[in-house]
């Protein structure tokens, strides 16, 4: 772990001046944010989130699996329990151009996987994002449909830009230019 350890040092520098020992545990926006894994894509940096603002979910490419949605029905429920009926989540879906789950279409790729993994291949397709403008439209949808979350949470698919750093509503596959 010895490349830790320059971040070890940067925690101790971060404990200088820390401010934020009083925040409560419910976030103070009540906005979920789920996006990729990828070290450029840091939603801290680019939406300007302070701590305690957001709840932030990442995974690979940013994708809406089953563990997302207990995740999000959870979080729905406890901010329903904590800050009443009325409190309503809205879910940010940030994929990203240039992600690395957009090789998993690759056959070579996908195999060596699936193998690791002990999947099929058809199941790191499925991981794969083609245009991140229609798989961030497509994993908002699916949180919109899911039985398992109250019609009160909203999901809207957006996509970063890496190279821009810009962030821009996901629109269909027909509008996109990704
Ligand atoms: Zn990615």
């Amino acid at each position: 772990m010895s490349n830790f350890n320059q971040l070890l040092d940067r925690n101790v520098n971060y404990t200088r001046g820390f401010s934020h020992g009083s925040l409560q545990i419910m976030p103070k926006l009540p906005t979920v944010v789920l996006t990729c894994v990828d070290a450029r894509v840091d939603p801290a940096h680019f939406l300007g989130i302070e701590p305690g603002e957001v709840v932030v979910i990442r995974n690979l490419g940013g994708r809406v699996d089953d563990s997302v949605i207990e995740s999000v029905a959870i979080l729905d429920s406890l901010a329903k329990r904590f800050a009443g009926e009325e409190a309503a989540i809205e879910v940010a879906v940030i994929h990203h151009n240039d992600c690395g789950v957009s090789r998993f279409s690759n056959p070579q790729l996908q195999q060596a996987l699936a193998q690791r993994i002990k999947r099929e291949a058809s199941e790191i397709q499925e991981m794969a994002i083609g245009d991140p403008h229609e798989s961030a439209s497509m994993d908002a949808d699916r949180l919109n449909a899911s039985p398992l979350l109250n019609p009160t949470v909203k999901a809207t698919g957006y996509v970063y830009d890496v190279t821009t750093g810009s962030l821009e509503k996901a629109g269909s596959l027909a509008t996109s230019n990704a």
